[in-house]
This record gives structure tokens, sequence and C-alpha cells, in this order.
């Protein structure tokens, strides 16, 4: 048969040996004691395996004499010694490993095999897989230990490095997305049984992209190692940081839960990051987005703790740059929201949706209008007004802003070429317009279609655009100027100020941001004393100011005092359509009367919001008038007496002990017995939240915490007794007399 054929063949091929001259086979016998003895010999000594034996107290008696080489000591040093001193017990730390120590094994005299160990000698670690059999006499008493041996160091390490590799991020050395994956589900798995929280952050790099691109990837390598090292002074030892690839990181916190610490833990690390970074001769400047979420608070598996802290993170990056945000379940809304936004922004220019508002920049001294900033507005058709604020940034991350940018510099320059006399106008340009070679064309095409002269146009540009390739920003610096346009250095003070580029770069004015206006006329407030600083040093560089947002009496008042030129906010005017602007000016009235609240209001929010308010075991449903970090005016409970404790319930799980501090028919203004604090965007949230264990164990199934309220759910079995307080209906939407 066929199969007996090709046996025949094989077993006829290996005999004849391919028809060499066949010499007669002098195979070793068992009985050749001295043939046998000299292969053992040239195996040991080609170090292939080596061999070894111990007496019964597990002294070393034999060691093939190459093996002692690598000992560094001679081959009778090593006879006698405990066989478990040649080796160094290293504490294993990779998780998986079960195996038990050489010690172990020797004293419990159990059989081993290909154990990994390092042999306790100087110079570079030397590893060994060693392999033994305990040795008992007829009686069955033990005699010691008769075993082999090999050098194992290079697969060893390579296997160490591969290991390594598979776990850590090789450029910045944190650990790498797997390992990451592997920690959080690890720990949140141990934290469900023992109920613990664990926060997770996210991070994404603001402008990573832009310095890869105008510096090159060495650069932009040496970056995120510097970010790397930033993070890790920052967490230190408090969480385990991870790089996820690209310019996302992420922060693995266990046991925090308060959003407080948290919130300034992220505000820390935003500032920390945002300092410039030296590359190799280089200055470039990045900022960094957070998003975070905590278990099992806003997730109790891996997977929905991610997606949170994702949809926080997207919320920060869409909130404007350089922000931390919380996760909460309206952003499952919002990040719908954005996406849709993004879809209608495509067409906004193209269906006429965008219109272009003016709003008067007015001489400190004498209220006059010197000139007008261009701010863009969109009317949606279903949305409504939507705040460049929020669709800028949008337009900024697709593309569009370069198309929006360029119709914006045509209209204001056209518009502005109406206006009577010699008044400016300024127009904002993003750090992507900026960086666009094509800038300078639509500046002078612009011009040139309106017949607006150059120095009636003055660019607004934020410090970001700093970050790019210096070469580059210098060179379009020179070519704006050389066009005789004006340049203004917008929002200075929130971001990168370094006062170094204001030296270098030709801008005309400063504008000093809002931020500083604010709670300026507040006792032990430094914000006055910086908005002279930056007069005096504008005048010192012969550059024009102008104070923005100011909004109050008091404030005007004082950045008056402090010199600032000139002066752009509500007290003069919003930005208004071209049409106003045409109107006042075509009467020849170029005078902006301030008119204004006499003081800032504090930092109390208007809302109206239905909350949830607790007294004893009833819970009612009421209006949020308004609300600070430290107290909320309600409404819809009549006559509660001052000094009532309540608790407030204002969903998702927060809840607030307060006291009625004033109380007038059916509205209350209660005092919060621990503060509010910042959510990262412009709302107030709760540091603590109820746990979800706390809901499990009476009886709810564990998982993330649900919109609305449902803290009282739990009580609806038990027999309430009579509410304490009449609850009236407040209408939404319809305005109240106070
Ligand atoms: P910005 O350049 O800092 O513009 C000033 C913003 O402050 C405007 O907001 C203005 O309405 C507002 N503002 C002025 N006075 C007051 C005040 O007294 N109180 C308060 N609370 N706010 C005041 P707006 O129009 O919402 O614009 C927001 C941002 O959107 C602008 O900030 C600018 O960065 C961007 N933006 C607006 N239009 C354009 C545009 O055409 N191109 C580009 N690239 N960005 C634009
Ligand atoms: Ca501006
Ligand atoms: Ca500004």
């Amino acid at each position: 048969m066929a199969m007996r054929g090709i046996l025949r063949g094989l077993g006829g091929k290996s005999a004849s040996g391919d028809g060499a001259a066949a010499s007669p086979l002098q195979a070793i016998g068992m009985g050749d004691a001295h043939r046998r003895l000299q292969l053992l010999d040239d195996f040991e000594s080609a170090g292939i395996s080596w061999f070894w034996a111990t007496d019964d107290q597990n002294r070393l008696i034999y060691l093939s004499p190459s093996a002692a080489e690598s000992f560094g000591v001679g081959h009778e040093e090593l006879i006698g010694r405990a066989l478990a001193s040649l080796f160094i017990l290293e504490q294993d730390n990779s998780e998986e490993s079960a195996e038990r120590p050489l010690p172990f094994l020797l004293s419990a005299r159990t059989k081993f095999a290909n154990l990994t160990v390092r042999i306790a000698a100087e110079g570079d670690p030397r590893w060994w897989a060693i392999s033994g059999k305990p040795y008992q006499d007829p009686g069955g008493a033990f005699l010691g230990y008769r075993g082999g041996a090999k050098d194992i160091t290079a697969d060893y390490e390579r296997n160490r490095d591969t290991s390594r590799a598979a776990q850590f991020d090789s450029l910045t050395g944190l650990s790498n997305r797997n390992r990451m994956t592997k920690r959080l589900t690890a720990t949140l798995t141990a934290y469900k049984a023992a109920k613990r929280s664990c926060a997770l952050m996210m991070l994404d790099l603001d402008r990573f992209k832009q310095v890869n691109d105008t510096l090159g990837h060495p650069a932009g390598d040496e970056l995120l190692k510097q970010v790397a090292q930033r993070l890790e002074r920052m967490v230190g030892s408090r969480g385990e940081i991870g790089r996820l690839g690209g310019d996302e990181f992420q922060v693995i916190l266990p046991d925090v839960d308060d959003r407080g610490e948290l919130g300034e833990l992220a505000q820390r690390i935003i500032q920390m990051i945002s300092q410039p970074y030296s590359l190799d001769g280089s200055r470039a400047i990045i900022g960094t987005s957070v998003g975070m979420a905590i278990a099992p608070y806003d997730g109790v598996e891996p997977s929905d703790l991610v997606k949170s802290a994702d949809l926080a993170l997207y919320a920060a990056k869409g909130g404007g740059r350089g922000q931390y945000r919380f996760y909460s379940n309206e952003l499952k809304d919002s990040a719908q929201k954005r996406r849709e936004i993004e879809e209608d922004l495509r067409d906004a220019l193209a269906r006429g949706e965008l219109r272009m508002h003016y709003q008067p920049i007015v001489n400190a001294v004498d209220n006059k209008v010197v000139s007008f900033e261009a701010l863009m507005r969109w009317d949606h058709p279903e949305r409504g007004a939507i705040s460049p604020a929020v669709f800028i940034p949008i337009a900024e991350d697709t593309n569009l802003i370069n198309g929006l940018g360029e119709w914006a510099m045509k209209q204001a320059c056209s518009d502005a070429s109406e206006w009577p006399g010699e008044l400016r106008v300024a127009v904002n340009v993003s750090a992507h317009q900026f960086n666009s070679e094509s800038l300078p064309t639509i500046v002078t095409n612009a011009l040139a279609s309106s017949g607006l002269k150059p120095n009636q146009l003055e660019l607004e540009i934020t410090e970001s655009v700093f970050m790019g390739d210096a070469a580059a920003v210098d060179k379009m610096f020179t070519r704006l100027k050389k066009i005789g346009v004006k340049l203004s250095l917008d929002d200075f003070g929130t971001g990168y100020s370094s006062l170094g580029y204001l030296r270098k770069a030709p801008f005309d004015k400063i504008k000093i941001d809002q931020g500083f206006i604010r709670g300026c006329t507040d006792e032990d407030n430094t914000n006055s004393a910086i908005i002279a600083a930056i007069v005096s040093l504008a005048e010192a560089l012969n550059m024009d100011t102008t104070a923005e947002g100011v909004e109050a009496m008091d404030e005007l008042e004082l950045v008056r005092k402090r010199g600032a030129r000139t002066i752009q906010g509500f007290i003069y005017s919003r930005a208004v359509p071209q049409e106003q602007v045409m109107e006042k000016l075509g009467n020849g009235d170029f005078v902006y009367e301030p008119s204004g609240p006499a003081k800032q209001r504090s930092q109390r929010r208007t809302v109206f919001r239905r909350i949830g308010v607790i007294h004893e075991d009833h819970h009612y449903d009421v209006v949020m008038r308004n609300l600070s970090a430290t107290g909320a005016m309600i409404e819809g409970l009549l006559d509660v007496p001052v000094g009532t404790d309540l608790v407030i319930d204002f969903g998702e799980g927060q809840l607030a002990v307060g006291r009625v501090r004033r109380s007038q028919d059916a509205s209350q203004g209660i005092e919060f017995e621990t503060p509010l604090i910042s959510d990262g965007a412009d709302g107030l949230c709760t540091r603590h939240r109820i746990s979800p264990y706390v809901l499990a164990a009476a009886g709810m199934p564990l998982k993330a915490l649900p919109s609305g309220q449902y803290t009282m759910e739990r009580r609806k079995n038990d027999s309430p007794s009579r509410p304490k307080f009449m609850q009236v209906d407040v209408q939404m939407g319809a305005a109240r007399a106070a």
C-alpha cells in the first residue's frame, strides 16, 4: 500500500545516511563509564547546562566548574555553602506568578523544575533556571538534592522587556492603556466589595497638535515627557497615571469622592500643564482639559466610569480650553447637542443665520466712542441665539473657523466703512486663522473691497498664538504690520501671560480681561492692583489699554482711577446690530452715557429650577430662584419659620443641609451648612453625593446615580406623619412680583 511504501522509503533513507560513505557506528554503551563521563564533561564545560548536588543539609557538594565562573569566585569557595545562599530572593511583582521561592521548596524537600532565580554575584544581574530533585536512601532518609541549572539571562531580559512594553508607555514611562484598563478593573472590582470610591480623571492636551506640527515630532515627544513629569509631581502617590496614547492621559485616584478636593487637584493640574515648556531652545505653551467621574456615583463598572469621564472631558473641551468638568447626567444630552450644533454650523453661513454685532469701546475720560468690537451672532432657526463662546470653539475644532473668520472680516470692514468719522473696528482673529498663510490676503481683500483704511482695522489676537513656531509667528506679525492694521492683545492675563512676548510683539493695545474687572472693587481683592500694573506696563511700552466687561458703576470708577484709557462693557452698551450703530452715529451722537447698577452684585446667580426640599420625612417640590455657594432662595412652601433646618435636594444625589434665615410668605432664604463648590463650568455642585452603596443597602440595585430626585423612594412604604408645611404651586416661567 501507499502508506507502507512511504514508511519503507523513509526507513531506507535514514539507515543509509544519504549515500555518504558509512563509518561503523560507535554507540556509547551504558557500561562504558569512561566515555559517558567524557560526554558529561563536554556537556558541562560547553555551558549548555550544569549540574549541582547538595548534602542532607542542602549544602552544595557539587557544581559544574563552568557554572561557578558566573559567581566570579573560585569553584572551591562555593562548595559547602548553603544552596539557597547562592541566589538572591527577589520579590516577584508580576502578580500572576504563583511560584514558591527556592528556600521554601528546599526546606519542604519538594521537586522543582525551571525555577527562575537571580544569582548572588557582583556585576550585571544573571538569571538561571534551576531544577532539582530530592534523593533518599532505600530507607527513605533524605540525602540531598541533585539538579541541573542553566543561564537564561538573555531570555529573561527579553521577556521582561516585552512584558514592560506591554504595560508601559516607552516614551513617558507611564502606564499604558492596557495596564490602566487592568488597574481600573482590578481597583473597581475590589472597591465594589469594600464599598470604597474611586475617581477617574481624563486629560486631553489643548493645542498639542499645533506644537507637533510647528516644532516637529521630536519636540512633541519631549513635550509629552515633560507633561508626564509634571503630572507625576502633582499626583504623586495619590494615584496612578497613564498615557492612553497621543496626548491623552488618565489618572486613577483611589478613595477620592470629595468633588471639592478633586476639583482643586484638577485646577492645579491645569495650571501646571499651562506653564510654558522649553523644548530644545523653543518655547511652547499648551493647555489641558480635564474630565472627571467617580465610582460608584457616576459608574460602577469600569467601562461605564470611563464613558462618564470621557463625556465630562468632552464637555470640558467644549466649554473652552483649560477647564475641568465633573460628570453629570446632563452631559449625555449636551454631547448630543454639541454634535447637532456642529452639524448645523456647517450650513449656518450659507443660510444667512450669522450676523455681526458691534459693541462700543469708549474713551474713559469723555465717554466718546473710539471703536467698536465686532462680535459674531448666530440666530439658530430652532435653538434661537447661540453664544459665540459655544460655537466659536466648535468652529475651531472642526476647521470651520477659517470660513467664518473670513466672512466676519469682510462684513465688519464693510459695515465699518459706512460709519461716520474715523472710527475703528476691532475684529477677533482666532489662533487658527493667525496660523494660516492666507490671513494677510484675507485682510487686504476685506480692506480693498470695503475701502476701509488699514489703520481703522484692529485685529484682536489672544496669547495662544504664541505657542506656535516663533519664527512663523514673528513673520505673520511683520506681514500684518506692513499692511498697516492695528493689533490688540485680547483677554490679557487669562492664560499664559508672559511679559516676554509683550515686548517682542508689535501690539498697539492690551485688553484687560473681564476676569480682572469682576470683583476688583471688593476689599482685599488683588485685581485692582493687577489692573494698575497692566496699565502702567502698557504705558511703558507705549500701548493703549481697554478694560473689558465693565458692568457696574463702582467698577467703572475703579478702572478709570487705575488709568485704563478705554472701556468696553455692558455699562455703556451691549453689542448691537449695524442698524442701531448707524442710527446713533447718524444723529451725530458719539457719546455713550454709562448706566448700570451701582455695585456689582455678588456671585449670586439667578436660576429657575425645580428642586426638592426635605423636612422631617416629607419631600416637597419647590422652585429655586437664586443660588450662590453659601445659600439659595426657594419658593413654594408657606410660612416656614426662621431657624428651620431643611435638606435641599438638588437632584442626582446632591443633598445640602441648610437653615432658613429669612422667610416671607412662600419664599425662604436658606443658608447652607457647607458651601457648594464650582462644577468647573458656570454652575455649583455639592462636594458629596448620596452613595449608591447606601442606596443599595436600602434595597436598590447598585448602580450609578440616576437623574432626578429619588432620595425618598425608600420611605414610601413608611406611614408618613402629617406634612408640617403647606406646599403652594409656583408657576414656572411666570414672572412674579417680588
Ligand atoms: P471676547 O473677544 O473676549 O469678546 C468680549 C465678550 O465679552 C463678548 O462676548 C461680549 O459680549 C462680552 N462682554 C462685553 N462687555 C461685557 C460685560 O460688561 N459683561 C459681560 N458679562 N460680558 C461682556 P460674546 O459676544 O459672547 O463673545 C464671546 C467670545 O467669542 C469672544 O470673546 C470671542 O473670543 C469669541 N468671538 C466672538 N465673535 C468672534 C468672531 O467673529 N471671531 C472669532 N474668532 N471669535 C469671536
Ligand atoms: Ca475680543
Ligand atoms: Ca476679550
